[in-house]
């Protein structure tokens, strides 16, 4: 895809992408609204009403369709940071005040099922919540029964599961003695520490009673022994249970809510609230898959249908994973919430009573429509337009290139300042990140957003285990969403933050680029610092991050330019389309490389995956002699400095304007090139066309026999503006 392809220009003229056609909903910068589709309609009035089902909100957007051009109007982000400044007051005042317009009232509603569809998963991890959020005392309190059913092909007397709270319980947990080891602890306050207490475990037994096995847990450290940690309890089940047949159990649990550690906590009155009930691990045929809580990786478990119910004070805007199927006010001041969600492997939520809560439907012509919930930072209200351009452009052309987002709705979250939940995915329900200033230019908060949206694909769809092969989802989504922001976000600058992040300044000089996206400065800087196929949560934790996104993004881009898109499109749908609603495996990906080109690539896969090795190709030696009076000798000599091999072509150009292309297969350690030519030897490049995107040092790649002052001036400068950037992307890849 071209530039072409941009969806969304503060100023400029739109222009229509050849093949990726901007989302319908995209358009609320043209004038009137079409259809009730295009609408962005505040939902906020709907506060304190009974039921908000999916039809109920089409019909609500529609009634709304006439009253929202505001919305667009409103949304112009200014380029210079002092009109930034007046706009953004003015757009808060002028946004609240439309919010206090009193909305129809829809009518209260009982409990409604959530829509039945066909199982798309194995559904085999099935869970019915009821919890209650005491937000005076930062306390949840919990019951849930799950049921599993074996879907291995072997038999498990027990069963494990996931207390990921009690990884924050104290500093002798796994995860906060990794943290230590890896220099990234800082003591919390005193109130920041979480727990979770299962308080009463039944079992249904053979007979059909239900049996107490509350004395019968136990906790265990399956990686590294820690009798301290209490992340993962087993629980016997006093009976084998085959393939097929399923458990039933009940848990009753109280947890204390953490301030936030990893993306989840409370900060003021805001909460985002993520692993936060005892959840089962995976089965596999070699056995429970059942991992600590780890400081550098994230989650795995099995798909299922979850329904439940959250029950905290009124005063509270909830989203969640699913669909909200139902909410009943209690007498007690306190409402009920009632979300359900199918295909799903997890869910999380957030409440807070001062989101701005914003819909919108995403409709294109190739791809079913989607409820966009966007629930805003009421001082950020004037990015909900650059939110749904990206959330909608995501949607786009990942559903066009690798396939369907196959449920009805999505909820995106931005998060409270300070509240550490940026940047974070879960099914049909993500944290962008943003802050209050962010000029046009800026990839905030279109950068984080466009990648939680695009881990519903990789992530949660194609299920990887991200305790041990986090590349799979991070590495092939920091791929992917650098693409949709080479299409969609556009212009794209070098940024820098000042006085803690608040005042931005944009290069106007310096592109952001795709191979930024693909986060190429971070790697450089850690590039050997574990193996991909060793298992993540084995990774050193300050730099995992780095090898699972930024290598494994720079390895699939450097694929790309030896295959072609088309090629790597391909690859991407049929793994997608194999592995949705699965668990592949490292292997998995690999064999569909091999199936749709042809070739196993084994020997890149060798280097980029299976070695920690790097690439480092340069120009060693470059000289021109003169012979006679007609003949110069050129020696061009360029090294491999790097262990990793790669082919590359070497390119000598000549005073008179000729020039040589070498194809180098990089496997010796030098290649010398001597020519005799009528002309001296100007400049030779080794990889010209940057198709090795993983070189870690491009700065060695060329030479030249000219006197270039201007240039050498311009190339130290750019060398600063990377070292700075380098910088920025340290502090930005955890997301
Ligand atoms: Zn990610």
């Amino acid at each position: 895809m071209g530039k072409g392809a941009k969806v969304r220009g503060s100023k400029g003229p739109r222009v229509e992408a050849p093949k990726v056609r901007a989302a319908a909903c995209e358009d609320t910068s043209e004038a009137a609204p079409r259809t009730a589709s295009l609408v962005t309609a505040s939902l906020a009035p709907l506060r304190g009403q009974a039921v908000l089902t999916g039809e109920q909100l089409d019909s609500f957007v529609s009634n709304r369709a006439g009253q929202a051009g505001w919305s667009a109007k409103l949304m112009t982000t200014p380029r210079r940071f002092a009109a930034a400044f007046l706009l953004c007051g003015a757009i808060v005042v002028a946004a609240s005040a439309r919010q206090q317009t009193p909305a129809e009232q829809p009518p209260a509603g009982e409990p409604v099922p959530a829509s039945q569809t066909a199982p798309r998963s194995p559904r085999n991890a099935n869970y019915e919540i009821d919890a209650r959020l005491d937000d005076d005392a930062k306390s949840i309190k919990g019951r849930e029964t799950i049921r599993w059913r074996n879907i291995t092909d072997q038999s498990t007397s027990e069963l494990q599961l996931h207390l990921y709270w009690n990884a924050w319980r104290d500093q002798e947990s796994t995860w906060l003695r990794e943290r230590r080891m890896a220099g990234l602890f800082r003591p919390p306050p005193a109130d920041a520490w979480s727990s979770m207490d299962v308080t009463a475990l039944r079992l249904r037994d053979s007979s059909g009673d239900m049996r107490d096995a509350t004395k019968e847990m136990r906790f265990i450290a399956p990686d590294d022994g820690n009798a301290r940690d209490t992340t993962v309890m087993s629980v016997p089940l006093g009976r084998s249970v085959a393939p097929n047949q399923e458990v039933e159990i009940e848990l009753e649990w109280t947890a204390r809510i953490p301030r936030p550690f990893a993306r989840t906590g409370w900060v003021g009155d805001y909460y985002f609230i993520a692993q936060w009930f005892p959840k089962l691990g995976v089965l596999e045929s070699q056995g429970w898959n059942t991992h600590q809580f780890h400081a550098a990786t994230e989650f795995y478990s099995d798909f299922g249908v979850y329904d439940v119910r959250l029950t905290l004070p009124r005063r509270f805007v909830v989203g969640a994973s699913g669909q909200q199927t139902a909410r009943t006010d209690n007498a007690d001041g306190t409402t009920t919430h009632r979300y359900q969600g199918e295909d799903i492997h997890d869910f999380a939520w957030t409440a807070s009573p001062s989101f701005v809560d914003l819909s919108k439907r995403f409709e294109s012509p190739t791809l079913p429509p989607v409820v966009i919930r966007l629930l805003l930072q009421s001082e950020r209200r004037g990015q909900a337009d650059r939110y749904f351009a990206i959330i909608s452009a995501t949607l786009q052309r990942y559903g066009e290139w690798f396939g369907a987002y196959p449920y009805p709705n999505l909820t995106v979250v931005d998060p409270a300042f300070q509240s550490d939940s940026d940047g974070m995915e879960y099914p049909t329900l993500v944290t962008g990140r943003s802050r209050w200033l962010t000029p046009d230019s800026s990839q905030t908060p279109e950068g984080t957003t466009a990648h939680e949206v695009g881990h519903q694909w990789w992530y949660g769809i194609v299920a990887t285990n991200e305790f041990e092969h986090a590349w799979m989802d991070e590495g092939i989504n920091t791929y992917a969403t650098a693409r949709v922001l080479e299409e969609a976000k556009n212009p794209n600058r070098v940024e820098s933050r000042y006085f803690g992040g608040f005042i931005p300044w944009s290069f106007r000089d310096i592109p952001f680029t795709r191979v930024d996206n693909d986060r190429l400065a971070g790697y450089r800087l850690n590039a050997e610092s574990d193996a991909p196929w060793t298992p993540t949560f084995q990774y050193w934790p300050s730099t995992a991050a780095i090898i699972s996104y930024n290598k494994t993004a720079l390895w699939l881009h450097t694929l790309e330019q030896r295959l072609g898109w088309p090629t790597m499109q391909k690859i991407l749908s049929i793994y997608f389309e194999r592995w949705k609603f699965k668990h592949p495996k490292p292997a998995d990906f690999f064999d569909v490389v091999r199936e749709v080109t042809g070739q196993g690539h084994y020997w890149f896969f060798d280097e980029v995956y299976r070695s920690s090795n790097t690439f480092d190709y340069g120009v060693q030696e470059f000289r021109s002699e003169r012979l006679d009076d007609k003949t110069f000798t050129t020696t061009v000599v360029v090294r491999r400095y790097g262990e990793a091999t790669f082919p590359v072509g070497v390119v000598t150009t000549f005073d008179d304007g000729q020039h040589v292309k070498e194809t180098w297969n990089g496997q010796e350690r030098r290649a010398v090139y001597v020519y005799q030519r009528s002309a001296k030897g100007a400049t030779v490049q080794v990889d010209p066309g940057h198709v090795l995107l993983l070189d870690v040092a491009y700065t060695n790649n060329s030479r030249t026999l000219s006197p270039r002052g201007q240039q050498a001036s311009l190339k130290w400068s750019l060398k600063w503006m990377v070292w700075l950037q380098d910088l920025m992307l340290t502090y930005g890849f955890f997301v």
